[in-house]
């Protein structure tokens, strides 16, 4: 082919690219290869690739001094450091949780035999509502397992309150929680354990991988145990364990990933202020609320659609804006207590949590990553304003 022709039908396909391109909810943020292949070369001239290597002890060291914390314990993904924590605490019987989340929150406690007991969230945090807790609770009862969802911080003073009150033990399943502050305190900090995942679609992320953070020397020895088999010396195993350990490779991304994160926190806020602004006139769109004593981390962008007032149901907004090749996920539809598993259980009727059924049918999470481009995000602004329009436009016909 003709040298020339050949760049301007490449400059063709790119320009339609950009402009038709698909635009999917979530896109990894890698660091530069290059930065991260000599990590990688360490590791093939030390052999030490996994077991608490030197990569590993770095990460965890580095990952507490950065969000401010005690003890961090890696894992290769997140629902396995759910798992343990569960374990290492000795739950039992039933623990009262939230159905508006993703599905491994509550999985971790079916995998230890536990009773997941469904609690109502609260419509303008998403979580875990603290005054629906209480009447939940039983002799059963040994926990309560609320998520930061959106990464927007759980009521944790009145949730802490109940646990004390009544002798109950806290995991927060802060997936979408990484570098939140709360004041100047990092959420991680409240409860006993708080559970992170860095899996390729949370905003640092090590391909797979997840964490447990405790303030308390002697938990995190035994989570260590516990994720290594149960193994507490050569020849000593004190628990059941299992295999959770993260890897060399994993821990070399994280501490590249690190050196990252708070230029791509900055650009999410840009992002997020864009896909604000741009949204602001359009009736029946709602956002999340943020709030002026919380460092928002900027992970997702949901907004939640009033069906009244927008004119269409958020089904259609979705499958609209799918058609013009914009993938956005409905995060968190279904609810937990749909899935077949959990569904038969008292506590999953529909009629008990009317906040989380109604919000859940609303909610759409629209693009957002860091090399998300502004004309991206104004592209699925406009989107959803022709969908609006359309149907104020065919209001107007009928008038
Ligand atoms: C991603 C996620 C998990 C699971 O983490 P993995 O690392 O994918 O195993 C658990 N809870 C919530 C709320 C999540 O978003």
């Amino acid at each position: 082919m003709n040298p020339d022709l050949f760049a301007k039908s490449l400059n063709t396909f790119e320009a339609a690219h950009k402009e038709n391109g698909h635009i999917f909810v979530t896109r990894p943020d890698l660091p530069p290869l290059d930065e991260f292949t000599e990590y990688l070369e360490k590791i093939w001239q030390r052999r030490w690739v996994t077991n608490n290597g030197l990569f590993h002890q770095q990460f965890e060291e580095a990952l507490a001094k950065y969000l401010g914390v005690k003890y961090v314990s890696l894992f290769s993904n997140g629902t396995l450091a759910l798992v343990v924590a569960t374990q290492v605490l000795r739950l039992s019987g039933e623990v009262i949780t939230t159905p508006y989340s993703f599905v491994a929150t509550t999985h971790a406690l079916n995998w230890n035999g536990i009773e997941p007991v469904f609690c109502d969230i609260d419509p303008l945090t998403l979580n875990l509502d603290p005054d629906k807790i209480e009447k939940l609770i039983t002799p059963q009862t040994s926990a309560i397992l609320p998520v930061h969802v959106y990464g927007n911080p759980c009521d944790v003073e009145k949730i802490g309150q109940i646990a004390d009150t009544y002798g109950l033990k806290i995991i927060y399943d802060a997936a979408h929680a990484f570098g939140v502050k709360k004041g100047s305190d990092s959420i991680l900090n409240f409860g006993d354990l708080s559970v992170l995942s860095f899996h390729a679609t949370k905003i640092f992320t090590t391909m797979e991988g997840g964490a447990i953070v405790t303030n308390d020397e002697k938990l995190k020895k035994r989570i260590d145990y516990l994720k290594n088999f149960g193994f507490a010396d050569e020849t000593t195993v004190i628990a059941p364990g299992i295999n959770g350990k993260m890897n060399e490779m994993q821990a070399a991304l994280g501490l590249v990933q690190l050196k990252y994160i708070d230029e791509r926190i900055e650009k999410r806020k840009m992002l997020t202020r864009l896909y604000k602004n741009l949204l602001s006139g359009v009736p029946g769109i709602s956002c999340l609320t943020e709030f002026d004593n919380v460092d928002h981390n900027y992970a997702y962008f949901p907004i939640f659609i009033d069906e009244n007032k927008f004119g269409h149901a958020r089904d259609v907004l979705y499958e609209n804006l799918k058609q013009q090749e914009i993938y956005a996920r409905r995060y968190f539809y279904p609810l937990i207590s749909h899935f077949p598993m959990y569904r038969g259980l008292p506590s999953a009727l529909a009629e008990k949590l009317p906040v989380a059924e109604h919000m859940s049918k609303q909610v759409i999470c629209l693009p957002l990553y860091c090399d998300l481009g502004e004309e991206q995000v104004e592209r699925v602004c406009t989107e959803i304003k022709n969908v609006y329009e359309n149907h104020a436009y065919k209001e107007m016909e009928i008038v």
